[in-house]
């Protein structure tokens, strides 16, 4: 192609968007992956869906713009979202993290509405997921489970190199029970990994024993760092100040984590698990290696363990794994 061609005769760069309950992460990547602009911008908390996809259309426009692109001279938009994705449908309900968004909202007819170019919508995790395995710390492997360690717990599988979505609904692993009638999870029923490890879960239950009077730094901490959540970041300070209640929750989670992720193990036989999300990225290798120690003594086939391996994307796996959804 000589440079005297239109580029949008055959636009090679696209654009990923990745969706959380806290932040927007856009980009723009070029064919072989690399990124051309980001942006980042605050997920809205009041409003609703259409405020949220508003929201999504700036920050692609903005990463567009620092590519030196119009978004309507990209070859498409993906989307990594949470809630219950329809693809086919262009949909997102039960988007319960987000503002107002439980029915079903067409976000992809919205985005392109905005954005003047096709948009393809995926889960958040399946897109992460996906990009371990095709960009990041997954490559060498043909099967492997990614394990997002953040709000919640989420999970992705890739077997026999291909995405497993089950009926629609697998990759499920912080909702496998790890001790029944166990503690109360926020999906509602009892003893889930995500009840012990999931970062909303902890929160809750460190507000609670905090009302109990258990002595604990964390809120004062949230507090200083002008944060209404107990985010990863407040999570690793507590740690770093040797907080008795944090530490505790933490240490609890990390147990729950190695027998969770040994248990899926011990069904799938993966090659390799990748750890990633919000707290999984920031507290890195020695959670990492306190993981897989916690891990060992519940794999059936103990001589032979997957590889146990950090994201190799952090915070921007998700957008990466958006646009990966654009053909
Ligand atoms: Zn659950």
């Amino acid at each position: 192609m000589s440079e005297t061609d239109a580029p949008s005769a055959q636009p090679t760069l696209v654009g990923g968007i990745d969706l959380g309950g806290t932040k927007i992460e856009a980009i723009v990547t070029d064919a072989e992956h690399h990124v051309l602009g980001s942006a980042r911008h605050p997920t809205p908390t009041e409003g609703g869906p259409a405020d949220v996809a508003n929201a999504m259309a700036a920050a692609l426009t903005e990463a567009a713009k620092a590519a030196s692109v119009e978004p309507s001279q990209l070859r498409g938009v993906g989307v990594g979202s949470p809630g219950v994705v329809d693809a086919a449908a262009g949909t997102v309900s039960h988007a319960d993290n987000l503002p107002g968004w439980s029915a079903s909202f067409p976000l992809a007819a919205a985005l392109k509405s905005a954005l003047g170019t096709k948009v393809a919508l995926g889960n958040d995790v399946g897109v992460a997921t996906a990009a371990e395995f095709e960009l990041g710390a997954g490559r060498p492997y043909h099967s492997l489970l990614g394990v997002f360690w953040g709000t919640g717990i989420g999970g992705g599988l890739i077997l026999d190199s291909k995405p497993w979505h089950g009926r629609g609904g697998a990759g499920e692993i912080g909702h496998m029970v790890i001790r029944e009638g166990g503690r109360r999870c926020p999906c509602g029923r009892r003893g889930c990994l995500e009840a012990y490890a999931g970062r909303a879960a902890m929160e809750a239950r460190a507000r609670r024993l905090h009302d109990r009077g258990v002595k604990t730094r964390l809120f004062e901490l949230a507090q200083e760092h002008d944060r209404d959540r107990l985010t990863s970041g407040i999570w690793e300070r507590a740690l770093e100040h040797g907080d008795r209640l944090a530490t505790k929750l933490i240490d609890r989670a990390v147990d729950a984590l190695g027998t969770g992720i040994a248990s899926a193990v011990n069904l799938l036989d993966v090659e390799a698990v990748v750890i990633g999300g919000g707290l999984g990225v920031r507290f890195g290798e020695p959670y990492r290696a306190r993981i897989v120690a916690a891990m060992l003594p519940h794999l059936f086939n103990d001589s032979r363990p997957p590889a146990v391996l950090l994201a190799a994307l952090g915070d921007l796996g998700g957008a990466y794994g958006a646009t990966l959804l654009i053909d």
